[in-house]
C-alpha cells in the first residue's frame, strides 16, 4: 500500500492541509524516465518558446501570490507578512533568471574561429527546504528550466502542499508533460532519488548534514553535480560608530524573522565594548515586544516554530548557553505552547566560541551577544566559524566596511543592512558548512549548464597547414 505524507498546520494540528502519496523507489524511477524522455523536446523548443512557458508562471505568479502567502503561512507557520513577502519573490525571479540570469550563459566569441555555448546537463533535481517552501525551489527551477532542463522537484516533508501548488502552476503556464516531475516525501524519497544513476545533477537547498549526506550518497558518481545551498551561523558587526537604532533594529530582524528559521538569520553579533550595553538593552526590550502568534492573524510577527520536534532542538539548544558560558538575558515570554516560542538573547564575557551552542546552526529566534575591542578582533571572531554564509557590519563609515571585503569568509557580506537581507540579481551562497562554492540566485545559470567550446572553421583544406611529416591527402 502507498504511504502518505499528511499535512497539517503546526499553528493548529487541526488544520489538515492536505495528504499526498509518498514516493517510493519505483516512483522516483518513473518520475525521473519520465523527465528524461521529456528533456530533449524542452531543450530543442529553443528559448523562445522556455521563455513564454516563464513568462506566463511569472503573471500566474503574480495574480495568485496572496493564495500561495496564505498556503505558506499556513503549512509551514510563517506570519502572512512574511509568506506575503515570499510569495512576492516569485515573479521578479522569472524576470532576473530570463535577463541577467541568462546573460551569464550567453554564447562567447572571444577571438574568430573560437565560441563557447552552453547546453543543458539533462535531468536536475531540485531539493526543497521547509522555510523557503515556494521561493527557493524556483530559485533552481526557473534557471534550469530557462537553460533547457527537465526537472525532478521534491518539496520538503513539511510543505507539501506547497510544492504541489508549484507543480500545478507550472503545468497551467503551458510547460509541456513530463518536463517537471514532482515526488513527495521525506529523507527516504531524498536518498532514492539522490543515488539514481539517471540524474545528471542536484539543486540543493537544505542543512548541512542532509548536503553531506548528498555528497557521501554521490561519491560514486563524481560525473553528477552537486549545487548546495546548506546552513549558517550568521554574525553582525556593530562598530562604536553605528548608528544605534539602525543596528538594533535590523539585528532583532535578521535574529528573529521567519521566527529565526532562515539559513541568513542572524546568530552571533559583535558589538564594540563601548556600546555594548546600550545595545543589549535595546536590542532586548525590542526582541520582547515582539509580537507571536498565529500566523494569518493582523499583526503578528512571529508564527510558530515549523514542528513540535523543531521547537524540542531549539529548547535543548538553548539549555546548552550556559555549559558554553552565556548569560541569558531575561527577555519576555509569548506564553503559547509549543511550536510557539519568544526570541532567546545571551551574552558572553568574551569572544572565544568553543561550544557546540556556538558552533552549530541554531534554527530559531536565538542569538548570541560578544563585545569586541575593534574590528579586526570582530574579524577574527566572524571568521571563527564552520559556517560562511552571511555577515554585517554596522558603522558609519564605508571604510571600516571597505576593511571587511575579502577578510570576511562570508558569501554574502551587508553594510548597514542586516544579514537577512538578499538580493536576486547577486549572488547568494557561502564557503566552509554553508555550501559547495555554487552560489545561487543570479548565478544559478551557470550551474545549469555545461560550457561546449568549438573551433570553427569555414576554410577548405591549405596543405601549408599540415605539420612537417604529415603527408597531404
Ligand atoms: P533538511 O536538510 O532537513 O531538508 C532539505 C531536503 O532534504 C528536504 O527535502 C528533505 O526531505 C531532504 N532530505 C533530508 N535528508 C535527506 C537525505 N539523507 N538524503 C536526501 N534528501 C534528504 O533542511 P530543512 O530543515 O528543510 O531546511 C532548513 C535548512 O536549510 C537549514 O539548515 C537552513 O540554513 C538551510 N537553508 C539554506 C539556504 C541557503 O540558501 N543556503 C536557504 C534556506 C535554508
Amino acid at each position: 500500500m502507498t504511504r502518505r505524507l499528511e499535512s497539517r498546520s503546526p499553528a493548529d494540528p487541526a488544520d489538515e492541509i492536505g495528504s499526498f502519496p509518498v514516493a517510493d523507489a519505483a516512483a522516483v524511477d518513473a518520475a525521473i524516465a519520465r523527465a528524461r524522455a521529456a528533456q530533449p523536446a524542452w531543450r530543442d523548443a529553443g528559448l523562445a518558446a522556455r521563455s513564454a512557458v516563464l513568462l506566463r508562471f511569472r503573471d500566474l505568479a503574480r495574480a495568485r501570490a496572496d493564495e500561495l502567502a496564505r498556503l505558506i503561512a499556513r503549512e509551514v507557520g510563517k506570519a502572512l507578512w512574511d509568506a506575503r513577502a515570499e510569495s512576492g519573490l516569485l515573479a521578479p525571479k522569472i524576470d532576473v533568471t530570463l535577463g541577467d540570469g541568462l546573460r551569464l550563459v550567453e554564447e562567447q566569441r572571444p577571438a574568430p574561429g573560437l565560441r563557447t555555448t552552453w547546453r543543458p546537463r539533462g535531468v536536475l533535481a531540485v531539493y526543497g527546504p521547509f522555510n523557503f517552501p515556494a521561493h527557493l525551489p524556483t530559485g533552481h527551477i526557473a534557471p534550469a528550466l530557462a537553460t533547457g532542463n527537465a526537472i525532478v522537484f521534491k518539496p520538503s516533508e513539511l510543505a507539501p502542499a506547497v510544492g504541489a501548488w508549484l507543480a500545478a502552476l507550472w503545468r497551467e503556464a503551458g510547460l509541456p508533460e513530463g518536463v517537471l516531475e514532482i515526488v513527495q516525501g521525506g529523507p527516504d524519497t531524498g536518498r532514492a532519488l539522490a543515488a539514481h544513476p539517471g540524474l545528471d545533477g542536484i539543486l540543493f537547498t537544505g542543512s548541512y548534514a542532509t548536503g553531506h549526506a548528498l555528497e557521501q550518497a554521490t561519491l560514486e558518481q563524481p560525473w553528477k553535480l552537486l549545487a548546495l545551498e546548506l546552513g549558517g551561523s550568521n554574525a553582525i558587526v556593530v562598530c562604536d560608530d553605528a548608528d544605534l537604532e539602525l543596528a538594533v533594529a535590523e539585528s532583532a530582524l535578521s535574529i528573529a524573522a521567519t521566527t529565526g528559521q532562515r539559513c541568513s538569520c542572524a546568530r552571533r553579533l559583535f558589538v564594540s565594548h563601548r556600546l555594548f550595553d546600550l545595545f543589549a538593552e535595546r536590542l532586548a526590550r525590542v526582541l520582547s515586544g515582539v509580537r507571536v502568534g498565529p500566523p494569518l492573524e493582523p499583526g503578528v510577527f512571529m508564527g510558530p516554530l515549523v514542528s513540535v520536534a523543531a521547537h524540542a532542538r531549539l529548547t535543548a539548544q538553548r539549555a546548552l548557553a550556559r555549559e558554553a558560558g552565556g548569560e541569558r538575558i531575561p527577555l519576555s515570554d509569548p506564553g503559547l505552547p509549543p511550536p510557539y516560542t519568544g526570541a532567546g538573547l545571551v551574552r558572553f564575557p568574551t569572544t572565544r566560541q568553543q561550544h557546540a551552542y556556538q558552533r552549530d546552526e541554531i534554527f530559531g529566534p536565538e542569538a548570541a551577544l560578544y563585545p569586541v575591542d575593534d574590528l579586526d578582533h570582530a574579524i577574527a571572531a566572524v571568521n571563527d566559524s564552520d559556517y560562511g554564509l552571511a555577515a554585517s557590519v554596522f558603522s558609519r563609515e564605508r571604510s571600516r566596511y571597505e576593511h571587511c571585503v575579502d577578510r570576511v569568509r562570508t558569501g554574502v557580506l551587508n553594510w548597514n543592512r542586516g544579514t537577512i537581507g538578499a538580493s536576486a540579481r547577486l549572488p547568494f551562497g557561502g564557503s566552509g558548512r554553508s555550501g559547495n562554492d555554487r552560489p545561487a540566485a543570479v548565478t544559478a545559470t551557470l550551474y545549469c549548464v555545461v560550457p561546449q567550446a568549438h573551433l570553427e572553421s569555414e576554410a577548405g583544406f591549405d596543405p601549408a597547414a599540415l605539420p612537417p611529416g604529415m603527408p597531404a591527402p
